[in-house]
C-alpha cells in the first residue's frame, strides 16, 4: 500500500467540503482515530497511543468507559426523544447534581450542547442582568466561536473579528510569562492586576455586566495567575455589582487535582455568580451548561429552549460518566497522578533546556517551550513515540498535558517518559544559535 493510498490521506483529501479556517489537522500527516479504550486510542493505521490529551479533555475519565457506554445504549434503546418541552428525570437529576457541586447557593443549571453555546448563555444572563453589554475578559483568553464569544476571546489567533454585539474591556490576568509583569512575585503580580481592572473599569461607559475568566487558561497554554488572583478581582467587582464568569470548560470536574473546580484555588472568592462547563462532562458527547444564582438565572422575561440541549441520551451520559468520577475518586487520581508525572518533567529539566516553564495543576499540565517550531517539534517526536499530547499558547510555543483522570501511575511514568523523550529529541534538533551552545554530535 502507497501512502496515497491509506484511508486516512484519501479521508484528508475529502476534506476540502469542510470549512477550512476550522480543519486543523494538528500533526503534518493528520491522525484519524478509530477506537479507544482506558487511556489509549488506535488509529486507522492501526498504531496504537498513550492518550495525553483526550479530544482536547472531552474524554474525561476514559475511552470506551463501560458504565457510559452501558448507559448510552440503554437510553438509544429506549427513547431519544429530546426537547424541554416535557419533563424529563435524567435532566433533572443531573441538573440538581451539578446545581450541589457547583458550590453557587441556590443555584439553576441550563444545559447546552457546547462550551461557546454555554459561555454565550452565561453573556445573555449577565448582560440582561445588569442591562448593560459591557464585558471584562482576559488578555489571551479562550471562551469559543460563536459570534458573542469570539468577541471576548483575547487569544487573536481564535479572534477572527473585531466586530462583536459586546464591549469588551480586556485585563491582565492570565499570562505571566513576558512583559514586566513577568519579574513580579506573586503578590506584586495580583497587586499589577487589580490596578489594571481598576484603570479598565475607570475608562468603562456605566456599568459593566460580567467579568469572565477561566481559571487556568486552556487555549492560551494551561497558563494562570497566582491562587488568589480572582479572590483580589471580586472584591473590586463587588464594589461595582460586576459579576463574576467562571468558565470551568476545560477545568471543572476535578481536573485540577486539589479542587473541584478552578474557581476553588482562589479561596476568599467564593463561587462565581455563574459557571460554565462542557467538554468532558458527557465523557464524549455533546453536553455543556451554565450554572447561576436563581436570581440571574430568572432575570430572562422571554421563552427559552435548547432543543439538544441536556437531551435523554447525553444526561444519562454524564450522570454515569459522574457516578465514575465520584465513586471512583478521579479528582484525588488527577492530584496524585498529576503530582507524580510534574515531578517527574520537573526533574528532566536542567536537562531540557527547549522548556522555558511548567505549570498547571494536577492532570492539566502546560510545558512552555522556546518557541512555536520547538512545541510541533515535540508534538511529531510525541506521535511516532506513541504519545498524543496538545499545543496551545499565546505563539503556539505550549504543549498542553491533559490525559482522562483514570490515569494510572504506570501510565502517568511511562508517557512522562514518552514526553521528555519527545523533548530531548526536539532539543537535540535545534539550531546551535537558537540554544546558545555548542553544535552536538
Ligand atoms: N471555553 C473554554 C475555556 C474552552 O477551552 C472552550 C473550547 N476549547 C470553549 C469555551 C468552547 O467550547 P466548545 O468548543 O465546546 O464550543
Amino acid at each position: 500500500m502507497t501512502t496515497t493510498d491509506l484511508p486516512t490521506t484519501a479521508l484528508r483529501a475529502r476534506h476540502r467540503a469542510v470549512l477550512p479556517a476550522w480543519l486543523a489537522t494538528y500533526y503534518r500527516e493528520p491522525i484519524e482515530l478509530t477506537h479507544g479504550e482506558g487511556r489509549h486510542v488506535w488509529d486507522a493505521e492501526g498504531n496504537r497511543y498513550l492518550d495525553f490529551f483526550g479530544g482536547i479533555l472531552t474524554t474525561m475519565t476514559a475511552h470506551a468507559l463501560p458504565e457510559v457506554t452501558k448507559a448510552v445504549t440503554e437510553q438509544a434503546g429506549r427513547i431519544l426523544h429530546t426537547s424541554t418541552l416535557y419533563l424529563s428525570s435524567a435532566m433533572v437529576e443531573l441538573a440538581e447534581q451539578v446545581a450541589a457541586l457547583s458550590g453557587i447557593p441556590d443555584a439553576k443549571v441550563f444545559f447546552t450542547t457546547s462550551g461557546t453555546e454555554a459561555n454565550d448563555a452565561a453573556l445573555l444572563l449577565a448582560t440582561s442582568f445588569r442591562r448593560s453589554n459591557q464585558i471584562l475578559a482576559l488578555r489571551n483568553s479562550y471562551h469559543g466561536r460563536s459570534f458573542s464569544t469570539v468577541g471576548i476571546t483575547g487569544n487573536t489567533a481564535w479572534s477572527p473579528t473585531s466586530l462583536s454585539p459586546l464591549q469588551t474591556l480586556y485585563v491582565h490576568g492570565g499570562v505571566r510569562e513576558s512583559g514586566p509583569y513577568a519579574r513580579l512575585t506573586d503578590a506584586e503580580f495580583i497587586a499589577a492586576c487589580v490596578t489594571d481592572l481598576q484603570e479598565m473599569l475607570g475608562q468603562a461607559e456605566g456599568t459593566v455586566a460580567a467579568l469572565i475568566a477561566e481559571p487556568i487558561q486552556g487555549v492560551g497554554g494551561f497558563t494562570h495567575g497566582p491562587d488568589g488572583l480572582l479572590a483580589a478581582f471580586k472584591e473590586v467587582l463587588d464594589q461595582h455589582g460586576i459579576l463574576w464568569i467562571s468558565d470551568e470548560v476545560q477545568t471543572g470536574w476535578g481536573r485540577t487535582g486539589d479542587h473541584f473546580w478552578g474557581w476553588q484555588a482562589h479561596g476568599q472568592a467564593g463561587p462565581p455568580d455563574i459557571l460554565t462547563f462542557a467538554k468532558g462532562i458527557a465523557n464524549g458527547m455533546s453536553m455543556g451548561g451554565v450554572v447561576a444564582r436563581a436570581e440571574v438565572m430568572d432575570c430572562l422575561g422571554a421563552n427559552s429552549i435548547s432543543t439538544f440541549g441536556g437531551s435523554p441520551i447525553t444526561c444519562a451520559a454524564a450522570l454515569a460518566n459522574l457516578r465514575y468520577l465520584l465513586e471512583h475518586g478521579l479528582q484525588a487520581n488527577a492530584r496524585r497522578t498529576g503530582t507524580l508525572l510534574r515531578a517527574q518533567l520537573e526533574s528532566a529539566r536542567p536537562k531540557l533546556p527547549i522548556v522555558r516553564d511548567i505549570r498547571g495543576r494536577g492532570l492539566m499540565l502546560g510545558v512552555a517551550l522556546t518557541d512555536a517550531a520547538a512545541a510541533t517539534a515535540t508534538l511529531e517526536h510525541a506521535r511516532s513515540l506513541g504519545l498524543l499530547i496538545g499545543k496551545g499558547g499565546r505563539a503556539g510555543d505550549a504543549l498542553r498535558i491533559a490525559p482522562p483522570l483514570s490515569l494510572t501511575e504506570a501510565e502517568a511514568r511511562e508517557g512522562g517518559e514518552l514526553l521528555i523523550e519527545a523533548l530531548r529529541r526536539a532539543d537535540a534538533e535545534r539550531e546551535p544559535a537558537a540554544t546558545g551552545a555548542e553544535p552536538r554530535a
